[in-house]
């Protein structure tokens, strides 16, 4: 599914939107250059969920944990040993026990964090606008896909971008 947002406000409303569809386990791996707005996404994310205390980029802390109506899992894999350490810092046990991941930088991360996930593609488009391409991997985010397309049909973009096929 093929978005666009045009400041980083509405990036967060739709996070947020995407937070009310969360369920326990839940994976979201967020894709983008510096810049494209997925700590920006996190924020509107985490506040979606409840979470009431800022979200502030983990790049140096890797990973941090909030409470909201899920505990919520925030970490930035920019480097591939970070990878291990957050599997060691208790990724696995918070997903078992029913919190959301979310983990910037998620290309890395795919195949070996989580079978399942959402794919949160970020890209920079006309000045504040971003394009956003969501990619359900495994069942339990394809299950949910019609009620996803319907929530965020207000940032559906009508014209395919430049090369992509459709949106
Ligand atoms: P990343 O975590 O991908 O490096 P950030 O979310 O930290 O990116 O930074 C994105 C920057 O771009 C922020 O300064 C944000 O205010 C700005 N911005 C402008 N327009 C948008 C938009 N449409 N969506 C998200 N961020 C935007
Ligand atoms: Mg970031």
């Amino acid at each position: 599914m093929q978005l666009l947002t045009k400041s980083a406000e509405d990036t967060r409303e739709l996070a947020g939107t995407m937070a009310g569809l969360a369920e326990p386990g839940d994976v979201v791996l967020l894709v983008g250059d510096l810049g494209s707005g997925k700590t920006t996404f996190a924020q509107g994310f985490g506040w979606g969920l409840g979470v009431r205390e800022p979200i502030t980029s983990p790049t140096f802390i890797l990973v941090r944990s909030y409470r909201g109506r899920l505990a919520l899992l925030h970490a930035d894999v920019y480097r591939l040993d970070h990878l291990q350490e957050i599997v060691d810092l208790g990724l696995p046990e918070l997903l078992d026990e029913g919190g959301v991941a979310l983990i910037e930088w998620g290309d890395v991360a795919a195949p070996v964090l989580a079978p399942e996930f959402l794919e949160v593609r970020l890209e920079h488009a006309n000045g504040d606008e971003r394009s956003i391409a969501l990619r359900p991997v495994g069942r339990r985010w394809s299950a949910r896909w019609p009620s996803i397309e319907l929530s965020l049909e207000r940032w559906r973009s009508r014209s395919p971008l430049p090369g992509e096929a459709g949106a």
